[in-house]
């Protein structure tokens, strides 16, 4: 067989759609490994997790993923200053400098690539539906569920701090991608 790592998209796909099984076991080994790591290191979001709540979705390219809610000991409400605060250190939107270790990391893996599925659910005007290029931001802050700035966030609640040159990075928490 081919070096994995020099498969194109096309042929890991066609092995992703040949091979679900062997995909969803070597998915769910990954995600058992990642799910020990975060509840028995504090420093991911940066107190204990106290409980938690996922679900699995496939992809149209049958490539699975998880939706995750996690309750943090501790977390101050993110509607206050603090909740707000604690929120930064977690979660990034950084694309941190050269000289970073996580710089080649975020680069290689956290910059957002329009594919077909950004815009279908658009018409005439297609929009990227998960809302990049990120517009710049000078704090991070909540925004209302009835208002359009939520709809243009893609339907998230919360506006992340982010410089012009960060438009294009995904969020990310810092611990955990490196593991
Ligand atoms: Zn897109």
């Amino acid at each position: 067989m081919d070096n994995p790592q020099d498969l194109d998209i096309i042929a890991t796909q066609r092995l992703i759609e040949q091979y679900p099984v062997i995909v969803s076991r070597h998915f769910m080994y990954h995600f058992n490994a990642l799910m020990k790591f975060m509840l028995n290191n504090n420093q991911v979001l940066n107190n204990r997790i106290k409980d938690y709540w996922w679900r699995i979705e496939f992809q149209n390219r049958e490539s699975p993923h998880v939706h995750m809610v996690v309750w943090v000991e501790g977390h101050a409400s993110f509607d206050t200053e603090e909740g707000l605060q604690q929120l930064n250190k977690v979660c990034s939107f950084k694309l941190p400098p050269e000289t970073s270790e996580l710089h080649d990391l975020i680069k290689k893996n956290q910059l957002h690539k329009h594919t077909h599925t950004c815009y279908k659910n658009s018409s005439e005007s297609p929009t990227c539906r998960f809302g990049f290029p990120r517009k710049e931001c000078a704090e991070t802050r909540l925004v209302s569920h009835s208002s359009d700035e939520f709809i243009r966030n893609g339907g998230r609640i919360c506006i992340l701090k982010r410089g012009p040159e960060d438009g294009w990075v995904n969020n990310y928490n810092p611990t955990l991608i490196k593991v």
